[in-house]
């Protein structure tokens, strides 16, 4: 957990989140602004940055992340018209949050 990180905070019961799906390893939640009918964040339960700073020890839990995008696809009934899945990585790429998450976007 990191103190100043807000997908940490939702994590931890501390801030509110519309919550989509859940397991031991990830919290999905509808994104507040969302960009797409539907938006939907994927977050890895414990807090990490970069994807470039990943390596094999972050191995299982980059899949709990891809496994969870296809269970809030499944959830959210968007398997056949289709979605995109989006890692922003840096300010220059608009990440604004810099908690690993991915964000499922109906087309
Ligand atoms: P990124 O720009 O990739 O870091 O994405 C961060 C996303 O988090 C943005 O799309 C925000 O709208 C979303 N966001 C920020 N705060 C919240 C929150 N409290 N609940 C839900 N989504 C949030
Ligand atoms: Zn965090």
């Amino acid at each position: 957990m990191s103190d100043d990180c807000i997908f940490c905070k939702i994590i931890a019961g501390d801030i509110p989140c519309s919550r989509v799906y859940e397991d031991d390893h990830v919290l999905a939640f509808n994104d507040i602004n969302p960009k797409a009918r539907v938006h939907v964040l994927v977050v890895p339960k414990v807090h990490f940055d970069r994807l470039h700073e990943s390596d094999e020890v972050e191995v299982g839990m980059l899949g709990r992340i891809l496994v969870g995008v296809g269970k809030v696809a499944s959830a959210n009934d968007i398997t056949g018209s289709g979605y995109r899945v989006q890692f922003n990585q840096g300010r220059g790429a608009g990440q604004e949050v810099f908690h690993l998450h991915a964000h499922v976007m109906s087309a």
